[in-house]
């Protein structure tokens, strides 16, 4: 099964990717992660991409499409694909039909996330992830269970991401309504779309994608 979630920045696609990888077994491929890792590695993607990124505009088709066919070849992503961040504009949403349909693949669902734009920045402040595996926590919505140890692997140092302020969220938030939100109506005519309330605690969000992808809703 190869599913897309679709959601502003802070809607929960990252938290209910990884928590799909850990029931199910499906690979996340998230561009934003892949292009963190490459401005981290300093490749000339990084290098390209660092300053677009931090002003929270989007990185150019052609790089984000690059690097997802990439992933594609990968064989571990034939156990199922969740689209995290990706696609982001009509132009990649074609990219990604094209991407697949070479490989002989599909997509099964295109999951949006809704949610109240109001509570956006609030997420996405709180938002840090464990320095080692990458679990995603919330100041107020997801603390570890042991307060400074990561749930999942018990690592102790955190990160956050310079792009998460409030200003830049503003921006990504403009970016959204601009160049993603307009490629729905592109999944809606193949029948993909199915709608979730991105608004309903973490685990309401994750049961609600679940009755989705058993066939059950
Ligand atoms: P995205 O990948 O869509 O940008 P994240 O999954 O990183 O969003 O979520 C943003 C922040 O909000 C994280 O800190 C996460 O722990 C928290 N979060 C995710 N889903 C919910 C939810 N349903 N309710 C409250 N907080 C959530
Ligand atoms: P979010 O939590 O806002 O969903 P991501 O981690 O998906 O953030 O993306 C972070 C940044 O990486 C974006 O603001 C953008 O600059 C860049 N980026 C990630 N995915 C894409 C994409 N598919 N197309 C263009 N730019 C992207
Ligand atoms: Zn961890």
């Amino acid at each position: 099964m190869n599913i897309i979630l679709l959601g502003p920045p802070g809607a929960g696609k990252g938290t209910q990717a990884k928590r799909l990888e850990q029931e199910r077994g499906m690979v996340q491929l998230s561009t934003g992660d892949m292009l963190r890792a490459a401005v981290k590695a300093g490749t000339p993607t990084g290098i390209q991409a660092k300053a677009v990124m931090d002003a929270g505009e989007l990185v150019s088709d052609a790089i984000v499409s690059g690097i997802i066919g990439e992933r594609l070849d990968m064989e571990d992503t034939l156990k199922g694909a969740i689209f995290d961040g990706y696609p982001r504009t009509a132009a990649q949403a074609e990219s990604l039909d094209t991407l697949l349909s070479e490989r002989g693949r599909q997509l099964d669902f295109v999951i949006e996330l809704e949610v109240n734009e109001d509570a956006l920045v609030e997420r996405v402040e709180g938002r840090f992830t464990c320095a080692n595996c990458g679990e995603g926590y919330h100041d107020k919505f997801k603390l570890p269970k042991v307060e400074g140890t990561c749930d999942v692997c018990g690592h102790h140092e955190f990160k956050r991401r310079p792009d998460d302020n409030a200003e830049t969220v503003r921006t990504r938030m403009a970016e959204y309504r601009a160049k993603t939100a307009p490629i729905l109506p592109f999944y809606e005519a193949k029948g993909l779309v199915r709608k979730v309330d991105g608004m309903a605690d973490i685990a309401e969000v994750g049961a609600q994608i679940d009755a989705i992808l058993d066939g059950k809703a």
